[in-house]
């Protein structure tokens, strides 16, 4: 099933006009009307005023927000409300609380607050998305389901260990297998009966928190099962909702690089992803667009929603720096660049009390239309409407996947024996940050992906090769692509058990490699590596940017390498391996293998990427250019897109490079002309075919 369909890019967001009395809601829809929100959420946290009792199910409430809705003309993004549930609920089956890490049963309190397993919360919450369905499922104003909210979190209780050796009774078949799986005969530990088993917790394998487990197949497994298991809550909803509404796609609202569950394994049930992008800072221009690629490659390139994003502020972290003038409306741009077919706000009116009354919203608790906030939402709203249905369906072409797999993050992060300092997304983010640098549109794809049609692909740290994958990545290379992956990878097979092979393992072929020993480093400590290319591209290809030789620095992890078959392009300087390769590259078939062996700073990472790019001859925009955003959507009429954005607090002047139409301003711009982003500014221009 396609998006939601609206005619142009959905705007709006979370709306609780239950907070709020009748002469509110007039004061509202006036300065929604002043803003051009089209579309509103309602009801993510209804599940009380909706089913006071077990009972008792009062739809009175909600009934008059829908119409109301509806009346204005607004299209409606549906919760099902299960995103917190009632105290009674709690009261009358403790069990729908969660148990903790360190084995805590709960009482009622805060949200996201049920355990995945709870027979009674699995009816319960069913049962509501299907009332739900069945009252507001053929409502021509309800475009899409929103499913709970910000899946998330991780319960220890009974029920949860029961539905844990339930998933590994289906995943192994026999307790010889998961034995065999779990590496056992390790620490005594061989299980003769499913019942033995115990969700890894605080009480059982773990010892500093979730990261420090004495068997890493045990606690990969759980998260996956948990993964899994709030996975079967979204399910039961979306079924229950099909019973009376085939029709309205269904989403819920992902967090980005979330680590504890795998968006990969829950991506093929949902219709359209979505996700809330609360970047920590206004540094993470880079970290947000890598959420954003994450987020489109779930559904194939597919357009995304933003579900939420605050106009100016957040509300829980210790320091919750405010979007400076512009920003807001940068970022959301950013978003749509990427692949967002709708930029929703939460909150569309600060609530009054509780813990998120200052969380930044567009309307504030005065209720005024002239702040500079909602001065700038309403300006979006205004180019929004401007650019109506345009980019709508849009994709991405990209010519460079970067691998992205939670089974890695998980498995590396939680590993004696190697670094605790090296962390999953700063090596993805840094090879991200070089493709970002080069202007490069990039889709960042599980491991399961298609790979044919990537000249370059990426993958950082691919510390778990699972099924066919090192096969795949030998194919990308022998029609002649280029795959690069560095230390760390090709470690385990999905089991989290070492291969029995040399490092690289399955990646040994194809890298020409072979890693001998290792060596881990606090931060301070640095091998400076220098980077050398002397390989058939060297000389006149290369762009004049790129230095032949260049000397970088390396940190925390340095793997030392013996060549077999690869060409040396980098060498470490210092200690006892100096002179031995830090970086390889692989000839394979037609095309390259190479790898990274040591924790490179981004000059270095950089430096790699730009040259793998240039032998394939794709396209930088603007590599050159601190602070410039560049991605392209091809619409499914086939024009291209060019969004040009600013990150800077000054103007940026660049050359254009094809000839177009500006799309605000629908004025010519031309190849070879200068063209100016204002500070903080953003340029959509559609190329001439
Ligand atoms: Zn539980």
């Amino acid at each position: 099933m396609s998006p939601p369909v609206t005619p142009k890019i959905a705007f709006g967001g979370d709306y609780n006009p239950e907070q709020w009395p009748d002469h509110v809601w007039d004061q509202d829809y006036r300065l929604f009307d002043a803003a051009r929100f089209d579309t509103v959420t309602l009801g993510v946290f209804d599940w009380a005023l909706i089913q006071p009792a077990l009972d008792v199910y009062d739809f009175t409430l909600l009934d008059r927000i829908v119409e109301r809705a509806a009346a204005e003309g607004r299209a409606i993004c549906l919760a099902t409300g299960t995103g917190a549930h009632p105290a009674w609920l709690a009261r009358a089956y403790p069990e729908v609380t969660r148990t903790d890490f360190e084995g805590r049963r709960h009482r009622f309190g805060q949200r996201h607050n049920s355990c995945p397993s709870s027979p009674v919360f699995r009816r319960l919450s069913a049962e509501l998305a299907r009332r739900m369905a069945r009252r507001y499922g053929g409502h021509p104003a309800v475009i899409a389901w929103h499913i709970g909210n910000e899946y998330g979190g991780a319960c220890y209780c009974e029920l949860c260990a029961a539905g844990f050796r339930q998933w590994l009774r289906e995943r192994y078949g026999s307790l010889e297998a998961l034995n065999a799986a779990w590496y056992t005969t390790f620490w005594a530990h061989t299980f003769g009966d499913w019942d033995e088993i115990e969700p890894p917790s605080a009480l059982t394998e773990h010892w500093r928190g979730p990261d420090h487990t004495a068997f890493q197949g045990i606690t990969l497994d759980y998260r996956r099962f948990m993964s899994d298991a709030m996975l079967a809550n979204f399910r039961d909803e979306k079924a229950a909702i099909r019973e009376t509404c085939p029709d309205v796609p269904v989403t819920t609202n992902f967090m980005g690089l979330y680590q504890p569950i795998d968006y990969h394994r829950w991506a093929p049930h949902l219709d359209f992803a979505s996700w809330d992008n609360y970047p920590p800072d206004d540094t993470a221009r880079v970290r947000m667009a890598l959420a954003h690629d994450l987020m489109r490659g779930l559904k194939d390139g597919q357009p995304f929603w933003v579900m939420e994003q605050t106009p100016s502020t957040t509300a829980s972290r210790d320091v919750n720096p405010l979007k400076r003038p512009g920003v807001m409306r940068l970022w959301s741009w950013q978003a749509v660049a990427h692949g967002a077919d709708a930029v929703l706000f939460f909150q569309l009116r600060a609530s009054r009390g509780a813990c998120e009354k200052y969380h930044g919203a567009v309307i504030g608790h005065a209720g005024r239309g002239d702040t500079r906030v909602f001065r700038e939402v309403a300006q979006l709203g205004a180019e929004f409407a401007r650019l109506g249905g345009t980019v709508l369906g849009a994709r991405t072409p990209a010519r460079v996947a970067l691998l992205f797999d939670w089974d890695s993050w998980w498995a590396v992060e939680m590993t004696d024996g190697l670094s605790r300092l090296v962390r999953y997304q700063q090596v993805v983010q840094a090879y991200y940050t070089a493709l970002w640098d080069a202007g490069v549109d990039v889709d960042v794809v599980p491991v399961t992906a298609g790979l044919d049609g990537y000249d370059v692909v990426v993958a950082p740290l691919l510390h778990m090769v699972k099924g066919d994958l090192a096969q795949r990545l030998e194919e990308v290379a022998a029609r002649g692509g280029s795959v690069v992956t560095t230390f760390l990878s090709g470690r385990v097979d999905e089991d989290d058990n070492a291969f029995l092979t040399d490092v690289p393992g399955p990646l040994g072929p194809l890298t020409g490699v072979r890693v001998d020993e290792w060596d881990a480093r606090g931060p301070d400590f640095v091998n400076p590596v220098r980077l050398r290319d002397t390989g058939p591209d060297s000389g006149s290809q290369i762009e004049p940017e790129i230095e032949p030789e260049i000397e970088v620095e390396s940190r925390l992890f340095f793997e030392i390498v013996i060549p077999a078959g690869a060409e040396t392009v980098g060498t470490y300087t210092a200690d006892f391996y100096a002179g031995t390769p830090a970086v390889t590259r692989n000839a394979f078939g037609a095309g390259h293998g190479w790898y990274v062996a040591a924790g490179l700073d981004q000059r270095g990472v950089s430096w790699v990427v730009r040259r793998v790019l240039d032998h394939h001859g794709i396209e930088l925009r603007y590599p050159d250019v601190q602070d410039l955003e560049t991605a392209v959507r091809v619409t499914p009429a086939g024009d291209r897109i060019l969004f040009l954005l600013n990150h800077r607090n000054e103007a940026i002047e660049v050359t254009a490079e094809r000839d177009g139409v500006e799309l605000f301003t629908k004025s010519r711009v031309r190849a070879g002309e200068p063209v100016k982003i204002e500070a903080c500014g953003v340029l959509l221009v559609q190329e001439d075919m």
